[in-house]
C-alpha cells in the first residue's frame, strides 16, 4: 500500500487533500517507458530501441491499435489478405522483388528461410561472414537452431568463388551471404559478389541488414535490396527499423516460389507481426522521409545554426555552454567507419545525470570531459524543449 493510501486510512488528510495527493501520487503515464532526447548523434541506437517513428507512423498506430480492417475487406465483407496494406507498400517500393513478406525482425526473417529452406540440409556460408549480432546473439548459431548444417568456406580475411563451388553438393539447400554490418575488415581481403554467387545454380539469399530498399549515396557500402536482386539474389531479407526507419520487423523479398514457400511454414505463424507494425511499416514505406533519414541528410550548416541557436540563448540564461565540431554515426550495428559531419552544444560533464534522469530523458556523449549534446536526432520542433531540460537543470543547481 502507498504513503498516500496509508494517509488517507489514518484520516490524515481531508478530502480535498486526499484527492490533491492520489493525482499527485499517479504516474504521468500507465507505461514504464521514458520518452528520450537521443543527443547521441547515433541514428540508431540499439539501447534506445533503434529507429525513432516518423509522425505518420504514429498516427497510424492510433489509428490500428482499436479495432481495424488488418484482415478482412470491409467492402466485401469477406477476410482479407493480413497486413495488405504494408504488404503492397513494400512491393510497390521494391519493384524487382516478385513476392515480400514480413516477420518478427531481421533475425526472423533468417530463421524462417533456414528452416524452412534448409532443415535438414546444409547452408553454404563464408567463415567472414560468420556475425555475432549483438547481445551473444550469433547468426551461425541462429542458423544451425533450425536444423541446418552450416558448411563454412574460405577463410576469415578472404573467400573465392572456388570456395563456394567446392562446397555445394546435392545436399545445399541454399548460399547465404551476410553483409557485416557492424564490423569492417580492411587490408587483404576478398569476398565474392551477389552477381557471382547467383551463377552457381543453387539458391542465393542475402542478407543485407540494414534495410535500405534502395542505393543510399552517403552510404556507399552499405548494400540495398532493390541492387541485390539485379544481381541475382533470389531472396533478400532485412531489419525494419534500421535505417528503412520504421519499427522492428523483418522484411523477406524475392522470387515468388522461395517467398510461397516460407509463407506456408508453419514457423511462420510464430513469426507472424502484430497490427501494429503493419501499421507503422505502411506509413513509414508511403509517408515522409522518416526521422532516421533526416538525421542521416542533417546538413553541417543547418545542425550548427542550431547548435549555435541553442548554445546562445543557454549562455544567455547562465549556462557554460559552447559549440564544438561533433561526428555522427550510424550506430545500431550499421555502417561502421562512416562519420557524419555535424555540430554540438558542449556542456560541462556534471550536467549528464540530471539530464539523464530527467523528464523527458536526455541522453548525449561523454567526450574529453565535456558532454555533447548532438542536435542530428532530434527534431528541430523540439530544440525548445532541450533548452528548458538543460537551464531546468542549471537553475536546481544539479549541472555546474
Ligand atoms: C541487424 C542485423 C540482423 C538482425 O536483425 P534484427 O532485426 O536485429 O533481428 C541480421 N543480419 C544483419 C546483417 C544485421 O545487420
Amino acid at each position: 500500500m502507498s504513503v498516500v493510501q496509508d494517509r488517507i486510512r489514518a484520516g490524515e488528510l481531508s478530502p480535498h487533500e486526499a484527492t490533491a495527493a492520489v493525482l499527485a501520487d499517479l504516474p504521468a503515464s500507465a507505461t514504464s517507458m521514458q520518452r528520450v532526447l537521443n543527443a547521441t548523434g547515433a541514428l540508431l541506437h540499439t539501447n534506445l530501441g533503434r529507429a525513432q517513428l516518423s509522425a505518420a507512423a504514429v498516427d497510424a498506430l492510433r489509428v490500428a491499435a482499436g479495432a481495424t480492417d488488418v484482415e478482412l475487406d470491409l467492402t466485401a465483407n469477406q477476410r482479407a489478405r493480413r497486413g495488405r496494406g504494408a504488404l503492397d507498400a513494400l512491393a510497390q517500393a521494391v519493384p524487382n522483388a516478385q513476392a515480400v513478406h514480413v516477420v518478427n525482425n531481421g533475425a526472423g526473417a533468417i530463421f524462417l528461410a533456414a528452416v524452412a529452406l534448409a532443415a535438414g540440409r546444409e547452408i553454404v556460408i563464408s567463415r567472414g561472414e560468420l556475425v555475432e549480432i549483438g547481445d551473444g546473439f550469433r547468426i551461425p548459431e541462429l542458423l544451425e537452431s533450425s536444423g541446418a548444417t552450416l558448411r563454412e568456406v574460405g577463410t576469415t580475411n578472404r573467400t573465392t568463388l572456388r570456395d563456394y563451388e567446392n562446397a555445394i553438393n546435392d545436399r545445399t539447400a541454399f548460399v547465404l551471404k551476410v553483409h557485416p554490418s557492424n564490423f569492417t575488415l580492411a587490408g587483404f581481403t576478398s569476398t565474392v559478389s551477389v552477381r557471382d554467387l547467383s551463377a552457381l545454380g543453387v539458391p542465393l539469399i542475402v542478407d543485407i541488414g540494414s534495410g535500405l530498399l534502395a542505393p543510399e549515396p552517403l552510404l556507399p557500402d552499405e548494400p540495398d535490396a532493390i541492387t541485390a536482386l539485379n544481381a541475382g539474389a533470389d531472396l533478400v531479407t532485412a531489419s525494419g527499423d534500421k535505417l528503412l526507419g520504421g519499427p522492428q520487423c523483418g522484411l523477406l523479398l524475392g522470387s515468388s516460389s522461395v517467398v510461397e514457400k516460407l509463407r506456408r511454414h508453419p514457423v511462420t505463424r510464430a513469426l507472424r507481426v502484430d497490427k501494429l507494425t503493419l501499421a507503422a511499416l505502411e506509413a513509414t514505406l508511403r509517408g515522409p522521409h522518416t526521422p532516421t533519414w533526416l538525421a542521416l541528410h542533417a546538413g553541417p550548416d543547418v545542425l550548427r545554426t542550431r547548435c549555435e541557436e541553442l548554445s546562445g540563448r543557454l549562455r544567455t540564461a547562465g549556462v557554460p555552454a559552447s559549440v564544438v565540431e561533433a561526428v555522427g554515426v550510424v550506430g545500431g550495428g550499421g555502417a561502421p567507419g562512416v562519420e557524419l559531419a555535424g555540430s554540438a552544444v558542449a556542456l560541462p560533464e556534471e550536467f549528464a545525470r540530471p539530464l539523464r534522469t530527467g523528464r523527458p530523458a536526455v541522453l548525449g556523449r561523454i567526450e574529453k570531459g565535456q558532454l555533447l549534446l548532438d542536435l542530428r536526432c532530434i527534431d528541430a520542433g523540439a530544440d525548445d524543449e532541450l533548452y528548458n531540460a538543460v537551464t531546468r537543470v542549471h537553475l536546481a543547481g544539479s549541472g555546474a
